[in-house]
């Protein structure tokens, strides 16, 4: 990781440190929160409003959860962010996290569920095994073998959660700016012309590598979002589940009365500039197999939406955050597991912005690691 230039920070005699943040999806909106916290003056730069554009933190259903099998690196991190997450349910004066559960549908001698149950269990959270018999009675008409729940996980909504950080941002006095033309460790240019600030932030998303060269690789995911209204009352108790091997998980969202199903695994390369954002058949009749599987009342259901998404992913699943060797700072790289953990991405990103004592070691998220040479992106975790 590079080292920290020296810069000005609030105080007698001292203005305040300039700290302009380059793309407003989840990880920018947070972190141009915290960097006010840190009491920097915050530019923004997106040309769309907060969760409305082709990035990645629109739409509804993100899953949350804190099993990532032995992973202990990234429970801490989940668990943390869980905490954070309750956190700004105080301060923006709304539920954020929905306490659904999350399922994790096993297979036959499933290594990644027995260690993620064994884990949770040694770090004293909240894990059960349960028989299939066991599920249909907490579940009732959910069909499965067994399955490992993780009792901290549930449902956040990108876009009532970034609409809520807009309106907060604002009141707080983050000025919002249109595209950014072109950047550097001091400046940012827009149509108004360039500005100067005392630290630059990267949350570009699939765009960052119009600045930075970060190994990564944008997939397209498709999505199919299935009208579960039939279901009543039985949706808003319905856990988000998945099957780690298939990659297929499904995350229901009671408040529109949709499932959404989709596959973890990294897709085609692609880009969301220009993408026409279709489904492919073969995609919707697999991911109407797989609810209907678990769900057989639901093998009929009509498709309410179909969307495409792009995952921005790293060849070890791992996430960017770190900085240039000019002293751009970058997070990047979030492989579709990014959503869970951005009230704690946005600190990190911030304390590193302006020198502050980091709260944890990066040297795993290092843009330079080498994991991240010459591999394409990797299955899900
Ligand atoms: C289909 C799908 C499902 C997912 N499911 C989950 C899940 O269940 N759980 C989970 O934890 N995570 C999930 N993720 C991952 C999570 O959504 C992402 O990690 C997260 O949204 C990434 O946020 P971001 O802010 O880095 O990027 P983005 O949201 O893409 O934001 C980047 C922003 O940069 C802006 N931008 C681009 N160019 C410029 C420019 N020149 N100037 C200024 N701004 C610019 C864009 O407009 C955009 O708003 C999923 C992702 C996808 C795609």
């Amino acid at each position: 990781m590079t080292g920290m230039k020296g810069l000005p920070r609030r105080g007698k005699g001292l203005r305040q440190t300039r700290v302009a943040v380059v793309g407003g999806g989840i990880m920018g909106a947070m972190t141009a929160a915290h960097l006010l916290e840190l009491g920097a003056e915050v530019t923004l730069y997106d040309p769309h409003a907060l969760g409305t554009g082709p990035g990645a933190s629109v739409d509804s259903g993100r899953s949350f959860r804190v099993h990532y099998g032995a992973d202990r690196g990234l429970i801490a991190m989940a668990v943390r962010s869980h905490g954070l997450w309750k956190q700004w349910e105080q301060r923006l004066g709304r539920p954020l996290l929905g306490a659904t559960g999350k399922l994790l549908l096993e297979a036959p001698g499933d290594r990644h569920a027995f260690e993620s149950w064994q884990t949770l269990r040694n770090m004293g959270l909240r894990a059960d095994r349960l028989s299939a018999g066991a599920v249909a009675q907490e579940w009732p008409g959910f069909l499965t073998g067994a399955a490992t729940v993780d009792r901290m996980g549930g449902v956040l909504e990108p876009h009532i959660i970034l609409d809520a950080l807009r309106v907060w941002l604002t009141n707080q006095g983050v000025h919002f700016r249109g595209e950014a033309l072109d950047l550097g460790p001091f400046h940012v240019e827009d149509v108004q012309g360039a500005r100067r600030f005392d630290s630059v932030v990267l949350t570009a998303g699939a765009w960052t590598r119009r600045w930075v060269d970060v190994e990564m690789e944008v997939t397209r995911q498709e999505l199919v979002y299935f009208d579960a209204s039939s279901l009543g009352d039985k949706l808003k108790h319905l856990p988000v589940f998945s099957h780690m091997e298939s990659g297929f998980y499904a995350i229901p969202t009671a408040r529109d009365g949709r499932i959404k199903v989709a596959n973890h695994h990294p897709g085609k390369v692609g880009h969301p500039d220009g993408d026409d954002r279709k489904v492919s058949p073969a995609f919707e009749a697999a991911a109407r197999k797989f609810l209907a599987t678990h769900l057989p009342e639901l093998e009929g259901a009509d498709v309410a939406r179909r969307y495409v998404c792009f995952y921005s992913g790293t060849a070890d699943r791992d996430f960017i955050l770190d900085r240039t060797e000019d002293g751009i700072t970058v997070g990047a790289g979030f492989s579709g597991h990014g959503f869970k953990f951005a009230p704690l991405i946005g600190r990190l990103l911030a304390q590193l912005a302006i020198g502050a004592p980091g709260e944890m070691d990066l040297e795993r998220f290092a843009l330079n690691r080498a994991a991240l040479k010459g591999e394409p992106t990797r299955l899900a975790v």
